[in-house]
């Protein structure tokens, strides 16, 4: 199927669930969409981010890349641990970080560490045989009092053992919403870092993406990173220049749709791991495929 017929044969739907939306619940609009997303998934979109990083990969050898902003069933996504893992290694990125929503009275910090504890268990026991396992980096994304902060931990927290020193650090998460600093300097203590989400996009009901003035002022040495593309967002910006942290591209995916059209690449050469390339501020925001951008658009409307 080609892009224009493609877009045609689904733009009903999607006009449809838009009028529908004042009244619907996410996890129901989440249920509505799922039966579309894996149509889109499978017969349009996997084929052409496979190629776009296949081709990438092949001018660039020494550069790992992949996905840092993304939702499974344990927040507010509508796919497994295991799909989003499966998927993302078949289109042939080389990490990826699952991102569950940590929120009080929404998201409580026990649904993430029950999502690490399911990455740990993927990669522990991966079952599919004919795709390299991907490597995988235990993170969230915190809800804070200026907006969302992704935060990324040292693979070593994976191991179950090492959950509990997360639960006793991070559950003040669950008690109130803290200011963006406090919360960047949470994660040093674990070799993390942490990365602005959706930088100067708004939400009327609650804080979302913090302002550019905002982040200069109080967050620069701070904050390790910002996403400067986005394709969930679609924007496509250079903030990361501006305010001297590492650029990140990302999808905000929740569909197991859109994983590897936007990433976030590092030299292999110059650093052992994604946290090393971020702390040097050495990483690339890298547009991969943009046929769901018309698309994007109207599914806004819906979500
Ligand atoms: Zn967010
Ligand atoms: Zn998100």
């Amino acid at each position: 199927m080609n892009r224009r017929s493609f877009l045609k044969s689904i733009a009903g739907f999607s006009f449809a669930a838009a009028g529908a939306q004042l009244a619907i619940p996410i996890s129901a609009k989440c249920k509505m969409l799922a039966p579309v997303t894996e149509v889109v998934g499978k017969s349009f979109l996997d084929k052409r981010i496979e190629g776009g990083i296949a081709r990438l990969k092949s001018d660039n050898p020494y550069l790992k890349i992949g996905e840092t902003h993304c939702h499974s069933i344990f927040s507010d996504g509508t796919y497994s641990v295991d799909k989003i893992l499966q998927r993302s290694a078949r289109l042939g990125l080389d990490f990826i970080v699952i991102t569950e929503h940590v929120q009080p009275k929404t998201f409580p910090l026990a649904h993430t560490l029950a999502s690490i504890r399911e990455r740990s268990r993927c990669c522990r026991e991966w079952s599919h045989p004919n795709l390299e396992p991907i490597d995988v980096y235990p993170g969230f994304e915190v809800s804070t009092l200026q907006g969302h902060l992704i935060l990324v931990i040292d693979q070593d927290y994976l191991k179950p053992k090492n959950l509990r020193e997360l639960e006793t650090q991070f559950s003040l998460f669950d008690k109130k919403y803290i200011p963006m600093e406090d919360c960047a300097k949470m994660v040093q203590p674990f070799g993390g870092v942490s990365i602005i989400a959706h930088p100067e996009r708004t939400r009327t009901a609650y804080p979302f993406g913090v302002s550019i003035p905002f982040a200069k002022q109080n967050l620069s040495g701070l904050v390790d990173a910002i996403e400067d593309i986005s394709t969930g967002h679609s924007y496509e910006e250079n903030y990361s220049e501006e305010l001297g942290m590492a650029s990140i591209g990302s999808s905000d995916d929740h569909f197991n749709l859109i994983i590897g059209t936007t990433v976030t690449g590092y030299d292999s050469r110059k650093h052992k791991n994604l946290l090393s390339a971020i702390k040097a501020r050495e990483t690339q925001a890298i547009k991969v495929n943009d046929s769901l951008d018309d698309l994007l658009g109207m599914a806004r409307l819906v979500l």
